[in-house]
């Protein structure tokens, strides 16, 4: 109980109003001490924030524990606000197939703090995946822990916005966990889409068409994403068939220089068109993708469907 009472406490409030009072952020396992902390290697970088490998070792006696530790890269008014979101929402979430919230590590001062999850050593999807050969009903597996994450999380009623292999981390050969809560946001109960006002750079190949077109997101369009993540998955995420590589290798990319990617892409997918279906898949996983990616949102599936039908799949 206690515990959970300083997970919902932050961490770094305590810190900042009571900067002497070292016994009691000692006792919180959730405060993480800078001076603690020794990098190890950089594990990873994307668009605001920047994720290292530590060793935490209180003792500094080289046995402590190895943490992610993510923190922007540029310190900013603006995205400062989400990242504060994003620690509170990981916070709030606990489940197998989700990245484990550790706690967070505050400059003195209170200012803006890193984040502290679990290391998983194997690294995100894009990473692991072309390093193996893995075969199919594996890939299913994974892709139905996806699913599991992905419900769990809209029954907080988030929608993740970022569902893409580079952003789902691999724990061991049968664990994958959904990281990177950058772009979550909250749907209030009774509306069922949110509207992005941000613009800047976003992942468009994984977006739905009404994200495009109207920056409407919604469970339906992190199902769509889910449809992209899964092509990823089974073609092992082999860069020459990454959705961008796929969309620039098309003639109206092509030809159509100096036009934005996005006003292609729109035109593509009005037109029907989509990423083929990968070699191997069978045919039931191909209607699966598909629908996945219906015009339509109310025709795409949900998490709890899909669950159930890679269960029947790969059994
Ligand atoms: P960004 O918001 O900048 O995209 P991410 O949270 O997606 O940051 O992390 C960037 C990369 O760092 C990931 O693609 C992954 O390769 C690596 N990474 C992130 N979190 C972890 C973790 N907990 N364990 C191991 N690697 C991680
Ligand atoms: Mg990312």
């Amino acid at each position: 109980e206690l515990i959970e009472l300083m997970r919902k406490g932050q961490c770094f409030v305590i810190q900042s109003v009571m900067p002497s009072s070292e016994a009691s952020a000692n006792t919180d396992p959730t405060v993480f001490h800078k001076r603690y902390l020794k990098q190890v290697r950089i594990l990873g970088e994307g668009h605001f924030g920047k994720v290292t490998l530590y060793l935490y070792d209180p003792a500094n006696d080289g046995k402590g524990e190895q943490v992610a530790v993510k923190s922007l890269k540029q310190e900013n008014d603006k995205i400062s606000d989400g990242w504060m979101k994003e620690i509170e929402i990981l916070k709030s979430l606990y489940h197998s197939n989700i990245v484990k919230y550790k706690g967070c590590c505050t400059e003195l001062g209170g200012q803006v703090v890193q984040l502290i999850m679990e290391y998983l050593p194997l690294g995100s999807l894009k990473d692991y995946l072309p390093k193996r050969n893995l075969p199919l009903s594996h890939c299913l597996m994974f892709a139905q822990q996806i699913c599991q994450g992905m419900n769990y999380l809209h029954s907080k009623r988030y929608v993740h916005r970022d569902l893409a292999a580079r952003n789902v981390l691999v724990e061991n050969d049968s664990l994958v966990k959904i990281g990177d809560f950058g772009l979550t946001k909250y749907i209030p109960e009774g509306e069922i889409y949110y509207r992005v006002r941000e613009d800047g750079d976003s992942p468009v190949f994984w977006y739905a068409i009404e994200c495009l077109k109207e920056s409407k997101f919604s469970f339906s369009s992190d199902v769509w994403s889910f449809g992209v993540t899964l092509y990823e998955i089974l073609t092992r995420c082999d860069r020459r068939q990454s959705p961008p590589d796929v969309c620039h290798h098309r003639p109206l990319f092509q030809e159509a220089q100096g036009q934005m990617t996005v006003v292609i892409l729109i035109k593509l997918l009005e037109q029907g068109l989509r990423l083929p279906c990968p070699k191997d898949s069978p045919h039931e996983v191909k209607i699966l993708m598909e629908r996945c990616w219906s015009a339509d949102p109310s025709e795409r599936p949900d998490f709890e469907s899909l669950i159930k039908k890679f269960q029947s799949l790969h059994n």
